[in-house]
């Protein structure tokens, strides 16, 4: 291809059509590309070309210089303007002037120069905002001015068939101009732009950028190097043109663009004003030094403000990174400035997460606990609230102490980054934001998040077992310890309580007795009307002695129809009393038979209090095992207490 360009571009030249500084605008090119050239060599060169004479003498004096003394010489003139201005003005007005008079047909000479023009000085002006380091402000001036050069040579040496070609983009806007120039003459305008740099032997990295700039993806440079930083400028500075050149309606369309490039160059919404607004006005007054058309463009600051925060930007491009497609996170985006909050919306909504917006800490403060984010990406330095102070606010609350923050922070000031940590943050990530960096981050904090999601589903699992297995142990327990017919305490609780009733009696010196109570002939209850009956007269029996004693005393089932009521501080000379009390009480209950016939039972009971000749609880419970066999044998229905 370089070939064919080359005897092409050859041809080209020879046959004089091509446009090229002519006459002293060439010698002054080629004298400002040697090393130590004097204002005196320039100045001679210029004034073989007495228009260009006039024209540098009447732009001395005029406000671009802000000179205030007459200038009345080329000489003074080259010293006011400085040699790079006006190697740039001699290149730019030479170029314009030869192509003045050219006659293709659809080539809009004009609107190229114009284009042009705004082309360099929009480069030129993030050179100096910026500053990639791989050129100087003058350097990127006349590359920009010289960024399409291919065109204006292809419709100087073609003018009918690039005519032509013109025609059928402006009627298909689907219809490639690369493709068609190439399908046409074997190249296309870029690759003869970088051609034609070459035999004027501009610099390696400006042919390269040349290239691709109209279509920097097609350059595969790493992103933020210094070759994507240099190409990118370019097409940023072409873009940012285009939107100006465009009208009114397609601007609006343009404008979100803009934005999403110039936030990855590290152009944040205030500096992009700045540059555009400036641009625009040595636009306008370059123009009339060219004498070229140019459009009037609203002030920046409306045309970015009105741009929708979430625009469809097709070149956004989805986060790479191990980005697990399955686990969606919730992010707060915290930020000042719109570029950079649309730029991150953008990247993050691609890759399927749910992203919340806030302007300032303040605001951002007010979301967390509906929006419960498991990641916050906040800017350090924001009005209001900055990154810090909204950090520690943040950290104050526990239920928020999970959530992954990362800290945006500006190159200048990641030899701060321990005030960030020590706020709180997790990570940071400098700005502009690299896609790369940002999905490789992103994968990370995922993985802590989903990580710390998955330990507290599993404390909160243990958590609930663990309260189930309480609730159940104290089910068993209070089963193991209770009669199932009656409700009562049973005999493995007698035993216990008793026992644990005897050691406080011994420590405190109190009284304790204890009554054993036996239903008199039940056997008979079962035999005359049946099990169901003689469950139903334990069950009252037992409700009945419940309500007979006093709270602090217990009354149990030791098993079939005896009964043990353990009476702490009761002493031996009222229990006879107390005993006689609980006979009488069951003595009064009526039963009802099968047949709905009432009958009456009686029960008999052997009484014991702790005295010294009593050794142990067990002995206290024969005691009144033994008193209760001797009423049953003196004729039931009686109380026996010694
Ligand atoms: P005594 O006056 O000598 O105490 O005579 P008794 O008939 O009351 O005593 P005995 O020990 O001879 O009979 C007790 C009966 O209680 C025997 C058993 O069938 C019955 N029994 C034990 N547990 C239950 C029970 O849970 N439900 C029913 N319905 N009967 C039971
Ligand atoms: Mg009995
Ligand atoms: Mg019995």
């Amino acid at each position: 291809m370089i070939l064919s360009s080359r005897s092409k571009l050859d041809e080209l030249k020879s046959n004089g059509r091509l446009p090229s500084p002519k006459g002293a605008a060439m010698q002054v090119l080629l004298l400002s590309q040697k090393e130590e050239v004097t204002n005196q060599e320039i100045a001679h060169a210029i004034q073989a070309d007495p228009a260009l004479s006039a024209m540098l003498i009447k732009l001395a004096n005029s406000p671009l210089a802000h000179q205030v003394r007459p200038i009345a010489s080329v000489l003074d003139a080259v010293a006011v303007l400085g040699m790079n201005t006006v190697r740039q003005i001699v290149l730019g007005l030479s170029l314009v002037d030869s192509s003045r008079n050219l006659t293709c047909k659809k080539f809009d000479y004009q609107k190229f120069w114009s284009h042009s023009l705004l082309t360099a000085i929009t480069a030129q002006n993030l050179v100096l905002l910026r500053g990639v380091g791989l050129a100087s402000p003058e350097e990127i001036f006349i590359l920009g001015l010289l960024s399409k050069i291919g065109a204006l040579a292809l419709a100087t040496a073609y003018p009918l068939e690039y005519s032509a070609i013109l025609e059928k983009v402006e009627a298909d806007s689907s219809v490639n101009l690369v493709d068609l120039e190439r399908a046409e003459f074997g190249f296309d305008h870029n690759q003869l732009t970088r051609e034609m740099l070459a035999d004027w032997r501009m610099p390696g990295a400006f042919q390269s950028a040349i290239m691709h700039y109209e279509d920097p993806c097609q350059a595969n440079f790493a992103e933020g190097s210094r070759d994507w930083n240099f190409l990118h400028l370019l097409h940023i500075a072409d873009y940012l043109t285009r939107m100006c050149l465009a009208q009114d309606s397609e601007r609006g369309k343009m404008v979100p663009k803009l934005i999403f490039k110039a936030t990855r160059l590290g152009v944040e919404s205030e500096m992009l004003s700045r540059l555009g607004d400036g641009a625009v006005n040595d636009w306008h007054d370059w123009s009339k030094l060219f004498k070229i058309r140019v459009v009037s463009v609203p002030p920046f600051e409306s045309l970015l403000e009105v741009a929708p925060l979430a625009p469809e930007v097709s070149d956004a491009g989805v986060l790479p990174g191990n980005v697990d497609s399955a686990f969606k996170l919730r992010i707060l985006l915290v930020d000042d400035d719109r570029a950079v909050l649309m730029i991150m919306k953008m990247l993050l909504d691609s890759s399927g997460h749910t992203v919340a917006i806030a302007r300032n800490g303040i605001e951002a403060l007010a979301m967390v606990s509906d929006f419960m984010p498991q990641i916050i990406m906040t800017d350090w330095v924001m009005p209001g609230m900055d990154g810090i102070a909204f950090c520690r606010e943040l950290r104050r609350n526990p239920d928020w102490r999970n959530i992954y923050v990362f800290m945006l922070t500006a190159q200048e000031s990641t030899d701060r980054l321990v005030e960030a940590f020590e706020a709180g943050a997790n990570d940071y990530m400098t700005k502009p934001i690299n896609p790369k960096v940002l999905g490789a981050r992103l994968s990370a904090g995922q993985r802590v998040v989903q990580l710390q999601e998955e330990l507290e589903h599993e404390r909160q699992l243990l958590h609930k077992f663990s309260s189930e297995l309480a609730v159940s142990n104290q089910r068993f327990q209070k089963l193991a310890l209770t009669d199932e017919l009656t409700e009562l305490p049973n005999r493995r609780f007698a035993n216990e309580h008793l026992e644990r009733q005897w050691a406080l009696a011994q420590r405190n010196g109190s009284h304790l007795s204890c009554l054993m109570v036996d239903i008199d002939y039940f056997k008979q209850v079962n035999d005359s009307y049946g099990h169901k009956v003689g469950d139903d007269v334990l069950k009252q029996v037992a409700h009945a002695l419940h309500l007979s004693v006093r709270k602090q005393d217990v009354v149990c089932r030791l098993g079939g129809e005896e009964f043990l009521v353990i009476c702490p501080d009761l002493r031996a000379s009222e229990f006879i009393r107390y005993a006689e009390r609980l006979r009488v009480n069951v003595a009064a209950l009526n039963f009802t038979d099968t047949s709905g016939k009432n009958f009456k039972l009686t029960v008999s009971i052997g009484a014991a209090g702790k005295n010294p000749a009593v050794a142990s609880s067990e002995m206290l419970m024969q005691l009144a095992d033994k008193r209760l066999y001797k009423a049953k044998e003196s004729g039931r229905n009686r109380t026996v207490a010694d």
